[in-house]
């Protein structure tokens, strides 16, 4: 919502809905460019924010949303009424800034629900157990929308967003992009957590785990649209895997430019090399992501691994530091590098997906770094420069723009 217009604009939306017959519960975010303005200042006053305060500044965006939303449906004749994460039973952990949801005590809105009233709960924060008020992380307001649709067994959860759906890759990378109208939700898993942006990874794991029918649709279409239209709009995410043997086998191709390597080279191949590797990158709070040991020669083996090329510094820091207690002859590193996947539940029932896709590598000539599969998705690190040639190729080889 970027103005009070597009409220407006939202309020008509909800009241179509609500006309419609529907129970209505809303769960917007703030405003457009309010939370980076928020942690802004925040940043002006402490460089590293205190975790609390900042939520406590971050969370106040969503509470102006909610009131002018609310403001806006009055306005129009509409009985609403809007609360904060806490007002309406949100409890989280105490992670400030990455808080997850624990539980919802929906009996207030529940009881607004059943006396025709819509609710607007704002998106992304709730309370802890001593009262404190915490965020959900950036793209929070997605999983307190899932959240709230599992907790009342909403019939469906609309993800209202500035796309209108989710693509076979990114429109802007490959013009060929298909909008997919179903997507099952480990596929979207994979894609959230493989560095699509359209809904937050935790949103996902909601939606799955309390199998909550999620649909991603666009914000920018005329609020008035014939509402039938608008409910088979979108990507919807679902739970029943076609058996239809039409069905692509290959749904998307996702691709992470964030990613960096660091190999270890020469330590010696002994119980607990991983763990003196790995161990004080995760102290330092890095994640890591692919990782390869290799055959050991003469008892020596490299290791190689990948983080988010924000942590590439510190990472290397760490190592460069732990070398001649790994015992190791050199640290190389390489933040140049990108992860392209393909992603697809037809994986589980045909073979030879993996070798089409480095078939269609190696004749572009691409090199391939590292390689991770898991049982629905093949994911391949390469250098940056060859990241869109290889999502194009890839696209095209699986057939994508065909649907
Ligand atoms: N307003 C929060 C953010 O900008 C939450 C959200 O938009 O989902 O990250
Ligand atoms: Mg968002």
């Amino acid at each position: 919502m970027g103005s009070t217009e597009r409220i407006k604009n939202v309020a008509a939306r909800v009241a179509k809905w609500h006309d419609a017959g529907h129970q209505i519960v809303v769960v917007p975010s703030a405003m457009s460019g309010e939370t980076n303005r928020l942690i802004g200042l925040a940043k002006e006053i402490m460089a590293q924010p205190d975790p609390r305060e900042l939520d406590m500044i971050a969370s106040t965006g969503e509470q102006v949303s909610v009131g002018l939303l609310a403001m806006a449906l009055l306005a129009i004749g509409k009985d609403a009424v809007s609360y904060t994460g806490w007002q309406a039973g949100i409890r989280t952990d105490s992670s400030f800034t990455k808080a997850r949801i624990q539980s919802i005590d929906d009996t207030r809105v529940r009881g607004d629900l059943a006396n025709g009233k819509i609710v607007i709960i704002t998106g992304f924060q709730g309370m802890d157990d001593d009262g404190n008020i915490s965020t959900l992380g950036r793209g929070g307001s997605d999983t307190s929308a899932v959240a709230i649709a599992a907790a009342l067994k909403a019939d469906e959860c609309l993800i209202y967003t500035d796309v209108d759906g989710v693509y076979t890759t990114d429109p802007r990378v490959v013009d060929e992009a298909r909008r997919l109208s179903k997507i099952t939700f480990e596929e979207m898993l994979e894609l959230a957590s493989l560095g699509s942006k359209v809904l937050q990874t935790r949103s996902v794991e909601f939606a799955g785990n309390y199998q909550v029918p999620t649909r991603v649709l666009s914000s920018l279409t005329d609020p008035l649209m014939p509402l039938a239209d608008e409910a088979k709009s979108g990507t919807l995410i679902s739970f029943e895997e076609e058996s239809n043997m039409e069905q692509a086998v290959i749904s998307g191709i996702a691709f992470n430019r964030d990613e960096a390597k660091i190999t270890v080279l020469g330590v010696p191949d002994k119980p607990g090399v991983a763990f003196h590797i790995l161990g004080p990158i995760a102290d330092a709070n890095i994640e890591v992501d692919m990782i390869i040991q290799n055959q050991s020669v003469d008892g020596k083996t490299d290791f190689t691994f990948t983080v988010p090329r924000g942590d590439y510094v510190r990472a290397m820091t760490v190592l460069e530091g732990n070398k001649e207690q790994l015992g190791a002859t050199k640290v190389l590193g390489d933040a140049k590098v990108s992860k392209v996947s393909a992603v697809g539940v037809g994986m589980r029932s045909h073979v030879g997906v993996a070798s089409q896709m480095f078939r269609t590598l190696s004749e572009e000539g691409i090199n391939i770094q590292m390689i991770s599969t898991s049982e629905i998705k093949i994911s391949v690190l390469i250098d940056e420069k060859y990241m869109e040639l290889a999502v194009r190729a890839l696209h095209k080889a699986f057939n994508l723009e065909q649907g």
